[in-house]
């Protein structure tokens, strides 16, 4: 087995892109790949980080020639230089390389080589190969190559000249691309083709800031003939209500999106990108062989950025949004002969498979490591060979993500579970694969995610309002394609199975009228408008589970209660496969008085959330038996979960079953992912190279 550490930061854009990326690369490369993830600033600091994340956010926002001032003196890092600090970082690492073992570490964040090299100073060699994988393009700061490194990965040719300037050596310089998502090696049936006259231009608008003004730019965008718009709002739910107005008015000309995992795909179909010059944003217009025209520039980090658009001609810089507007219109001009040039540039840089020709160079990279060493040496406790190293090493404790997910495999016994959780596909907080990765690292056997699927014609009067918080028609596909991605991840990273799920919400206009139903392991889509009765059927029919949710009486600050099912047990309980006998932290007693069969369920949005009542099944861990436990309703348990005492107080029992090679159910999910493409020209890329 490879063992690979990457190490991020959340400052800036593209460092967490890009140690993403080459994670979800590396798992499709290598089955047999451990990868983890970590922020060091975040393990070292968690507060502290969160306040300067917010600092460096607002200065970007509100302040950006001043941030660009800071950022020359700082570059990314604001407080590395700080000696405490620096120890208190190194504490962190050297844990995590306890834990982690690995035989490559990477970096995607140029102040981590400087701490590496700091560990192992006394010319001890290093028990792990080292790959440095440079987001920036072209202007790059010298923290990133100040301290040695095996391998350093830049994007393109010219940005491995100014290393080479730098006096990096060449040999160990590889220019094979940003890493984008491996989904962009996945080409779209309908490809861009050269605008012409009376033709439809089809243009992307990716909203990140300026906000206030993108109504405008909207507007003006639309004033332009055969312009056919689509807009990303991103998490700003708020504006994609406000814009809704014109998108009604501009049916078939606007389409409005929220947060959206299909980037690489609307790039892919686009002309044309308009956005801001943010180091993954670029470099994912590039891989998508799309023209961008860049309407923000933060100066300093940015700069460098929208230096390669103009100067390669990829695009163009535009100044404010009229501006914009001109250059979209220029592109239908002269049949596109300015869109053919910048297309034509695109094509000759694009690398839109670096992130699995950096894996392919990160498991070389292990396989030398493992060469390298002599047994005694491996695996390698940094502590063992440096005296500066010891002060600092500290025993492998609980705390760390790496740490609880071991735990979490060896765990036996009761399976803990959670069949009620929200992703910002409705309104929690977390995406998909950060509830995964929560879940997945506090060892959770199964989940099932449960976003809000409502009937439009029920909100009514101030319900509207809510209509941002729910799924939507025009992304119900994405949201179980992403499901069943994630869960394949999940299973192989956590041991975590997650099941696809929809709350319906059916809301009357009382509490007596309104119903809460959860639809759990379900395979396709039902409709939001069916009555309780039809969707049970349904959920029957696809083998999901139907729950009740909060069906009593219960104490929140904001939900409205649901009692329509309990009212109606005469007619629904021979049907409801389970009722929440707790939901958050509201406990139903009267479920238990009437001897119902029952479930406990977080009903989850947001990370404090998990701190409430579980589900503990003894069952087998895959998808079948849990539905069969929960059906007959022996063998279930309810837990009050407060955090690692509910990971100890289950770990004892070291007798865990094997593991399928993919449990029952997840078969059929792991069937399905060719057929979006993926596995097959990732292969074909394989082989290619
Ligand atoms: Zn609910
Ligand atoms: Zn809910």
């Amino acid at each position: 087995m490879k063992k690979i550490l990457i190490l991020t930061a959340g400052f800036g854009d593209g460092h967490n892109a890009a140690a993403r990326n080459v994670r979800e690369a590396l798992e499709l490369t290598a089955a047999d790949a451990e990868v983890t993830v970590a922020d060091l600033y975040e393990l070292s600091y968690k507060r502290l980080n969160t306040l300067a994340k917010k600092a460096y956010l607002g200065a970007v926002r509100y302040a950006p020639q001043l941030w660009g001032g800071i950022f020359k003196v700082l570059d990314h890092a604001p407080w590395l230089a700080d000696g405490r600090g620096l120890v208190r970082m190194q504490k962190s690492l050297v844990q995590l390389l306890e834990e982690t073992q690995p035989d490559c570490v990477v970096s995607t964040y140029p102040a981590y080589g400087s701490l590496i090299q700091a560990l192992y100073h006394d010319h001890c060699e290093r028990p792990f190969r080292f790959v440095t994988i440079i987001t920036d393009a072209r202007s790059v700061h010298s923290l990133w190559y100040r301290a040695r490194s095996d391998r350093f990965v830049v994007c393109d040719a010219a940005t491995a000249e100014v290393l080479q300037q730098a006096g990096v050596e060449k040999e160990s310089i590889a220019a094979l691309g940003f890493p984008v998502s491996p989904l962009f090696g996945v080409t779209p049936k309908d490809l861009p083709e050269r605008p012409r006259l009376g033709q439809m231009l089809r243009v992307l608008y990716v909203i990140n800031t300026g906000k206030k003004k993108c109504g405008k730019a909207i507007d003006r965008l639309l004033a332009i003939p055969n312009v056919e718009l689509t807009v990303t709002v991103g998490r700003y739910s708020e504006l994609k209500e406000k814009l809704a107005r014109r998108a009604r008015e501009h049916a078939g000309r606007l389409h409005l999106l929220g947060w959206t995992n299909q980037m690489p795909q609307l790039l892919m179909r686009s002309h044309v990108v308009i956005g801001k010059a943010g180091g993954a944003a670029v470099q994912e217009a590039i891989a998508a062989k799309c023209p961008m025209i860049i309407n923000q520039v933060i100066p300093g980090q940015e700069a460098g950025n929208a230096h390669l658009i103009r100067t390669a001609n990829l695009g163009a810089v535009a100044d404010g949004n009229k501006d914009v507007a001109r250059w979209v219109e220029r592109l239908a001009e002269d049949s596109g002969e300015l869109w053919a040039q910048w297309r034509g540039q695109l094509e000759k840089i694009s690398r839109p498979d670096a992130a699995l020709r950096i894996a392919n160079l990160i498991l070389g990279e292990c396989d030398a490591a493992n060469k390298l060493l002599r047994p005694e040496q491996f695996p390698g406790r940094p502590a063992a060979h440096n005296g500066n190293a010891h002060e600092v090493a500290l025993p492998a404790r609980n705390g760390s993500m790496a740490m609880r997910a071991q735990i979490a495999r060896k765990k036996t016994g009761a399976l803990l579970c959670d069949f009620h959780v929200h992703s910002n596909y409705s309104d929690g907080k977390l995406t998909v694969s950060e509830v995964v990765d929560f879940y997945g690292s506090r060892g959770f056997d199964c989940i099932c995610i449960t976003d809000h699927w409502a009937d439009p014609r029920r909100l009514i009067g101030k319900l509207a309002r809510l209509t941002p918080l729910t799924l939507s028609y025009d992304q119900i596909e994405e949201y179980f394609e992403v499901i069943t991605r994630e869960a394949r991840r999940a299973w192989r990273r956590y041991g975590l199975l997650v099941l696809t799920g929809l709350e319906f919400n059916k809301d009357g206009p009382t509490k007596r009228t309104s119903a809460h139903l959860l639809g759990i392991d379900l395979k396709t889509l039902i409709s939001p408008r069916l009555d309780l009765m039809e969707t049970i059927t349904r959920i029957h029919a696809q083998g999901g589970l139907a729950v009740a949710a909060h069906p009593h009486l219960m104490k929140s600050e904001w939900a409205k209660e649901t009692l329509y099912l309990w009212d109606n047990q005469d007619k629904f309980a021979p049907v409801i496969d389970a009722w929440e006998i707790a939901n958050r932290n509201n406990l139903f007693t009267p479920v238990s008085r009437r001897r119902l069969p029952f479930l406990a369920n977080s009903d989850f949005h947001k990370p404090k959330h998990i701190f409430s009542w579980k589900t503990l099944l003894n069952c087998e861990k895959n998808p079948e038996a849990i539905k069969e436990c929960i059906r007959r309703n022996e063998n279930v348990a309810i837990t009050l979960y407060r955090g690692d005492a509910v990971t100890a107080a289950t770990e004892i029992v070291p007798n865990r079953q094997k593991q399928p090679s993919l449990p029952l159910g997840l078969e059929a999910a792991a069937r399905q992912l060719p057929e979006t493409g993926v596995s097959d020209s990732l292969l074909l890329h394989r082989v290619a190279r």
